[in-house]
C-alpha cells in the first residue's frame, strides 16, 4: 500500500495545491522542475470527486503568478458550474452498474425494484395488463456438478441471450437469482403470455449449449401470472408466478404454466 505522503495531496486534503512558489510541494509530481502545478479538487456531497491538474511553464516572475491566479480563478469558478452536472453523470452511472448483473449484462433485481412503481403506474393510466414470467433451468446444478462452475457460468449467459432475442424488445428481462429469470411482458394479455412462454421454453429446448468444447441441451420451466388480474397487488402477482413455476417443476419440468387460483393455498406460502 502507499503511504498517504505519496498519495495525491490535493484529493486527499480536498484542497488547492499549487507548486507556484512551493516547488516540489508534491512528491510524486514527475516534473517539478520544467513545470508548475496546480491541482484543484472537485468536491461534491463533501466528497472529492476528482482532482483537475493545471500545467504551466515554470513561473518565475511576480506578473506571470499573479496572471497564474486569475486564469486559475476563472477556471475553478467554470468547474464549481459544471460539478452538479458531472456529479449527476456519475451517479447515473454507478445506478447503472448496480442494478446490472455482471455475467449476463441483464438488468438485476434491484432495476426492478428502483423501476417497478412508475412501470405500474404508467400501466394503470393505460389500464393495460403485464405478464410476469418466471423462468427457471431444470436441474442446472448437474452442470455444475459434470461440467464445473465456468462451463455452467457460459450456460446461463447463453441461456440470458436466449431469452433477450426471443422477446420483444420492450419486454424487460432480468437475471432474478442464480439461474431464474423474470421477464416482464407490459401491455400484454393472458393468451399473449402464454404465447411468449411457449416459445422460450421451445427455444431453450431446441438450443445447443457449447462451452469449452462441450454440447449440452437443458430445458426450463417457466409460471406465469397475469397482472392485475390475477391480483393488482405487483410483488403477490411475482409470487403466483413463482407458485405457478414450482408446479411446473412438480409436475415433470420443461412446460410453462398458468397461474391458476387452487393453486395458492395462502397458509402453505
Ligand atoms: P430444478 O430443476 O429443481 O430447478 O433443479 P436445479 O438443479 O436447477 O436447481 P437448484 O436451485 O437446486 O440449483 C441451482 C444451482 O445454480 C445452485 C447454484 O450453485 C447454481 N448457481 C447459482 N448461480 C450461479 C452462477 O452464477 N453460476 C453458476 N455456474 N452456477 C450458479
Ligand atoms: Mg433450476
Ligand atoms: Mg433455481
Amino acid at each position: 500500500m502507499m503511504s498517504s505522503s505519496r498519495l495525491c495531496r490535493a484529493k486527499r486534503t480536498g484542497e488547492v495545491i499549487s507548486s507556484s512558489g512551493y516547488p516540489g510541494i508534491c512528491p510524486v509530481f514527475p516534473m517539478a522542475d520544467a513545470m508548475t502545478h496546480t491541482c484543484v479538487p472537485m468536491i461534491a456531497s463533501g466528497k472529492v470527486l476528482g482532482v483537475v491538474q493545471f500545467l504551466s511553464l515554470f513561473i518565475d516572475s511576480p506578473e506571470r503568478v499573479e496572471a497564474l491566479r486569475v486564469t486559475l480563478h476563472q477556471a475553478g469558478q467554470y468547474l464549481q458550474e459544471a460539478l452538479p452536472v458531472l456529479h449527476a453523470k456519475r451517479l447515473a452511472s454507478n445506478l447503472q452498474e448496480i442494478t446490472r448483473d455482471s455475467l449476463t449484462g441483464l438488468a438485476n433485481r434491484r432495476f426492478l425494484e428502483n423501476n417497478i412503481n412508475p412501470l405500474i403506474a404508467g400501466l394503470n393510466r393505460r389500464q393495460s395488463k403485464m405478464g410476469i414470467l418466471m423462468c427457471d433451468m431444470d436441474f442446472f446444478k448437474k452442470v455444475n456438478d459434470k461440467h464445473g462452475h465456468d462451463v455452467g457460468d457460459q450456460v446461463l449467459k447463453t441461456l440470458a441471450m436466449i431469452m433477450q432475442n426471443n422477446v420483444r424488445a420492450s419486454y424487460i428481462t432480468i437475471r432474478y437469482g442464480g439461474e431464474e429469470f423474470f421477464i416482464l411482458l407490459t401491455d400484454c394479455d393472458a393468451d399473449k403470455v402464454m404465447e411468449v412462454a411457449e416459445e422460450l421454453r421451445f427455444a431453450v429446448e431446441e438450443q445447443v449449449f457449447r462451452a469449452e468444447n462441450i454440447s449440452l441441451q437443458k430445458t426450463i420451466s417457466i409460471g406465469d401470472s397475469l397482472y392485475p388480474d390475477d391480483t393488482d397487488a405487483f410483488w403477490k402477482c411475482v409470487k403466483f408466478a413463482d407458485i405457478a413455476l414450482y408446479h411446473a417443476k412438480d409436475t415433470g419440468r420443461n412446460k410453462a404454466i398458468r397461474f391458476e387460483p387452487e393453486m395458492w393455498q395462502s397458509d402453505r406460502y
